[in-house]
């Protein structure tokens, strides 16, 4: 079982200094798409002293747009994650990539950093049925396979590892 952050209730996070404020305006909302469809708007909070999750720039090899390190520190028996989303500089300050993709990126990356692993979910742009889930392994961009908001199923699978569950 994945240790998640900052478990329960709420999640901290904050910015590395290398992320511009439109950047982080796009991982705010991407934030903000898990937390309203959780019906826990005040989900992740703004916190420079512990942060749970620190968002930063990198230059990610590849076609790689984004990447989760979860980082697992134990102290006399209490153990506690923290997560790293490294947001791809190239990408993020492509002007070409529309914020919905961008914001896409996020919401798989903040996805991980909540638990979750890769859906199984379809990457078939013809199919859209499938292609509701963040966790896709590949998000397609431009297309509707790169949605910027989580289903049902994944927001559900975080408020179970979050002990937020109504059953
Ligand atoms: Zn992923």
């Amino acid at each position: 079982m994945t240790l998640a952050i900052n478990t329960p209730s709420t999640v901290t996070y904050a910015f590395d200094s290398s992320v511009p404020e439109k950047v982080q305006k796009i991982a705010r909302r991407a934030m903000a798409g898990w937390a309203s469809k959780m019906d826990h708007p005040r989900f992740f909070q703004l916190s420079n002293e512990e942060p749970g999750i620190t968002f930063t720039m990198a230059d990610l090899p590849g076609r790689r747009v984004g990447e989760m390190r979860l980082t697992q520190e134990c102290r006399d028996a209490i153990c506690a994650a923290t997560a790293e989303i490294r947001l791809d500089n190239l990408t993020f300050r492509d002007p070409h990539v529309s914020k919905k993709d961008k914001m896409a990126t996020a919401a798989h990356e903040v996805g991980h950093a909540l638990g979750l692993d890769h859906s199984s979910g379809g990457i078939n742009p013809n199919n859209p049925g499938k292609c509701n889930d963040v966790m896709k392994k590949i998000l397609m961009f431009g297309t509707s396979c790169s949605p910027s908001t989580p289903s049902q199923g994944e927001v559900d699978a975080v408020k179970h590892v979050y002990g937020l569950s109504d059953t």
